[in-house]
C-alpha cells in the first residue's frame, strides 16, 4: 500500500485503522475554531454569492454543496472516511445497503450482460439480480466463491461483473478474493464485494484487486441498532463519478442525520470489532462442545470449510456465528424464544446480541432443497453475537440450550 498523505480521507494511509476511525469525522470548515464533531448540516440546499458559483458547484461530485441529493458536507465527512477505511480513490454514502447495491448494478449493467455471481448473497441483492434477469435480460451464473476454477468455467465475453460477499449469512462463508479478482481482472471483469459482515477493520478487498466495495453501514460501521444506511467504495475515481450520477437520479443519496450517526459510530468500530471478535470466539468454541448442537459456523473455527482463506484473509473471525441445532425445526424455535438476553431481530452488527431462526423468518419461502443450497437447515441459529460480558452471553446460551 502507498504511503500517501493527500488520499481521499486526507489522512496519511500510513496510520492504523484505530487512528483513522477515531479521526474520521473530519470537521467541516469554520472560521479559526474547529468542532471535534461534523456539524449536521442539516440542510436541503445551499445558497451562492452568483449564478456561476452555483453552475460551478453543479458540474460534478466534486463542486461546492449545492442541494444535498447531490452532496451535504457531513455526507462528504462520512464518505471521506469510509474512503479511508477501505483504502479507497473515493465513496458514495447511500440511504441503505439495499440502496448501494442497486445503485451499482442499475449505473453498470446493461441489457445482455453477463454476470457472475455467489449463490449464497443476501437477499435483497439476489432480488435485485433476479429482478434484472427477468426485466433487463441480464444473465446471471452463480457460483460458491470457494474457488476460481468454478469462475473460469462459466466466464463469457459478455461477462462484465463479478458479486461476491467477504464473508457470507448465515454460512459465514468467506469468498476467495484475491483468486477470483486476480481471474475476473484479466478478463476485464468488473470485481464488486460486499465487505458489510467483515468491515474494513477485518478485510480491505481493494487491496485485493476490488474495484468496488459495497457496505450496509447499518450493520457493523454503525454499530448501534440506531441508523439505516449503505455505502460504496471506489478503487477507481471514474467509476465513482458514473455511479455517483446514477445515484442522485435514483435518488438513493444519504441524508446528513444518518451519516452522522454514522460517522459517530465508525470512531469506535476497531474496539467494538475486537469485542464482537472475542465474545464470537468464545461462543463458537463452547457450542461446538454441546451434545445439543450438530454444527458451529464461525469462519475461524478450525474444521469450518472456509477455515484456510478465513486465516488469509481475515484479521479476525467476525462477530457472526450459526449453529445447528439436532432437534430441527422446534429447537431452533425455542431456542431463539428461549434466550433471555439476546433478542430475536432482524438485522446483525449492533452492540446487543441478536438470534434469528431462519427457516420459520428470513428463509421461510424457501423448500428443504433451496434451504440446502442457501446452507441453512431446519434447526439453523443465526448469532449476531454482540458486545455484552461474555459469560453473561454463554448463561444465557445455556439456560435457553438446557430447555430444549
Ligand atoms: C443488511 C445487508 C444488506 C442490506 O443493507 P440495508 O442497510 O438493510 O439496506 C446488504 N448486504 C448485506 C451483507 C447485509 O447484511
Amino acid at each position: 500500500m502507498s504511503v500517501d498523505s493527500t488520499e481521499a480521507s486526507g489522512l496519511s494511509s500510513a496510520l492504523h485503522a484505530q487512528t483513522r476511525a477515531v479521526h474520521s469525522a473530519t470537521p467541516a470548515d469554520t472560521t479559526g475554531s474547529h468542532p471535534l464533531s461534523t456539524p449536521i448540516h442539516q440542510s436541503s440546499a445551499f445558497s451562492f454569492d452568483s449564478a456561476d458559483a452555483l453552475a460551478e458547484a453543479m458540474a460534478g461530485p466534486d463542486g461546492a454543496a449545492s442541494y444535498s441529493r447531490r452532496g451535504n458536507p457531513t455526507v462528504r465527512a462520512l464518505e471521506r472516511a469510509l474512503a479511508g477505511l477501505e483504502g479507497g480513490a473515493a465513496a458514495l454514502a447511500t440511504a441503505s445497503g439495499m440502496g448501494a447495491v442497486s445503485a451499482v448494478l442499475l449505473s453498470l449493467l446493461r441489457p445482455g450482460d453477463h454476470v457472475v455471481a455467489q449463490r449464497c448473497l443476501y437477499g435483497g441483492t439476489h432480488s435485485v439480480l433476479a429482478d434484472l434477469a427477468e426485466r433487463f435480460g441480464i444473465e446471471v451464473d452463480r457460483v460458491s466463491g470457494a474457488r476460481a476454477a468454478e469462475l473460469a468455467a462459466v466466464l463469457r465475453p459478455r461477462t462484465r461483473l463479478l458479486l461476491v460477499e467477504t464473508v457470507a449469512n448465515p454460512t459465514c462463508e468467506v469468498a476467495d478474493l484475491p483468486a477470483l479478482f486476480g481471474l475476473a481482472r484479466r478478463h476485464g471483469v468488473l470485481c464488486v464485494v460486499d465487505n458489510s459482515l467483515a468491515s474494513p477493520l477485518l478485510c480491505r478487498p481493494i487491496e485485493h484487486g476490488a474495484d468496488i466495495v459495497l457496505h450496509s453501514t447499518t450493520k457493523y460501521l454503525a454499530g448501534h441498532s440506531d441508523v439505516i444506511g449503505g455505502a460504496a467504495v471506489f478503487a477507481d475515481r471514474e467509476l465513482y463519478g458514473s455511479v455517483w450520477r446514477r445515484a442522485v437520479e435514483l435518488g438513493s443519496t444519504a441524508a446528513p442525520f444518518a451519516a452522522w450517526l454514522t460517522l459517530r459510530g465508525i470512531q469506535t468500530l476497531p474496539l467494538r470489532m475486537r469485542q464482537h471478535c472475542e465474545n464470537a470466539a468464545v461462543l463458537a468454541r463452547r457450542l461446538a462442545l454441546r451434545p445439543e448442537v450438530e454444527a458451529v459456523r464461525w469462519p475461524w473455527l478450525p474444521g469450518h470449510p472456509s477455515y484456510a482463506v478465513a486465516r488469509r484473509l481475515l484479521a479476525g473471525g467476525g462477530g457472526m456465528l450459526s449453529f445447528d441445532l439436532a432437534g430441527g425445526r422446534a429447537a431452533g424455535r425455542e431456542f431463539v424464544e428461549g434466550v433471555r438476553l439476546a433478542r430475536i431481530a432482524l438485522s446483525l452488527g449492533g452492540v446487543e446480541t441478536l438470534v434469528t431462526h431462519p427457516a420459520s423468518t428470513s428463509h421461510r419461502e424457501l423448500d428443504a432443497q433451496a434451504l440446502r443450497v442457501a446452507g441453512v437447515g431446519a434447526g439453523t441459529v443465526r448469532m449476531s453475537v454482540g458486545l455484552e460480558h461474555v459469560e453473561d452471553l454463554w448463561r444465557d446460551v445455556e439456560q435457553a440450550l438446557e430447555g430444549l
